[in-house]
């Protein structure tokens, strides 16, 4: 067991929102660690002052998020390949003799969550429906691919940035456009919502289920709330459904284990924890 006191935390602007406090913090009280995660409010002209200075503070490294995962990749000594692909980081890792290296666990939160709700889940199992082009889009994409997916439809409302976030790979991922939402939904194995539609406050995803089969997975990468209106409709017509809490908790797993030490679990008591907040 360690005995020193280690410091990690989330850097975002705003960021008084974020979970990720709840989440470590749990975790360390779990495992009876010496340590604490903390917020940092970071500007964005503030951002490479404050990645500099986890060096000098000594912290285990931070994670970073919105609107930070791209311009933190600039102020890294090395970004794992995965996150290099992704364009974005989400963890900072400070290396013994003072290094930051990058990671972006976003995918495999994803993958893991889905595992974990749908354990007969295989990404080859038919065609997959990604709605939304932005950060969250690229990182499940990316997972999927490396994942074995063969057939991924996605659609953006903005064509030209699904058109770019699927320049790298071939005939396997297509772009359909968003007015054919409706169609693209047919035969389907997974469907994932990535935008930010059905977010609290904002307008519900318009789109029709009609065509989609009914053992479908139905997924949302948002948690608050945690069943958005699309997750509602696909229950209620018979899909499985996975919300986006499960994406949240896992993306915290690696980035946990290699500042504390231990690859921490999602567990019930964690999941309470969590939802008590929302
Ligand atoms: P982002 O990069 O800003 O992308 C937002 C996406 O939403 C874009 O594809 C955008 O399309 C689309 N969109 C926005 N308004 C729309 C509308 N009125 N109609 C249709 N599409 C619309 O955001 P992100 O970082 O990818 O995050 C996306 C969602 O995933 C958020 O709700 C976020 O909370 C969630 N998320 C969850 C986790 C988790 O751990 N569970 C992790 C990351 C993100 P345009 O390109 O046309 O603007």
């Amino acid at each position: 067991m360690q005995n020193q006191f280690i410091m990690a935390g989330v850097m975002g602007w705003p960021v008084a929102h974020s979970r990720s406090p709840a989440i470590h913090n749990h975790w360390i009280q779990h495992y009876g660690l010496t340590g604490a995660y903390g917020l940092f409010p970071v500007k964005p002209q503030e951002l490479e002052t404050a990645i500099r200075g986890l060096q000098a503070l000594g912290l285990a490294g931070c994670n970073i998020t919105i609107p930070h995962k791209v311009e933190a990749m600039k102020f890294m000594d090395w970004v794992d390949p995965l996150a290099q692909r992704m364009g974005a980081i989400n963890t900072i890792v400070r290396q013994p003799d003072g290094a930051l290296h990058g990671f972006n666990n976003d995918g495999f939160g994803y993958i893991q969550s889905l595992r974990e709700e749908q354990p007969t889940w295989r990404a080859d199992t038919g065609p997959i429906v990604i709605l939304g082009a932005g950060g969250a889009s690229r990182a499940i994409l990316l997972s999927l691919m490396d994942e074995g997916a063969t057939e991924v439809r996605i659609l953006n409302r903005t064509r030209s940035k699904a058109d770019a976030l699927t320049e790298e790979f071939g005939s396997g991922v297509t772009v359909v456009d968003w007015s054919e939402r409706q169609n693209a939904l047919s035969g389907a194995a997974l469907l994932i919502n990535t935008t930010s539609q059905g977010m609290h406050g904002q307008s519900s995803l318009d789109i029709d289920l009609a065509q989609l089969p009914i053992s479908a997975v139905v997924s949302d990468a948002i948690y608050i709330p945690l069943e958005t209106p699309l997750l509602a409709r696909a229950r209620l017509r018979g899909n499985p459904t996975v919300n986006g809490l499960g994406m949240l908790l896992h993306q915290a797993r690696p980035a946990f284990q290699a500042w504390f030490g231990v690859m921490p679990e999602v567990t019930p008591a964690l999941r309470q924890a969590i939802i008590a907040t929302l």
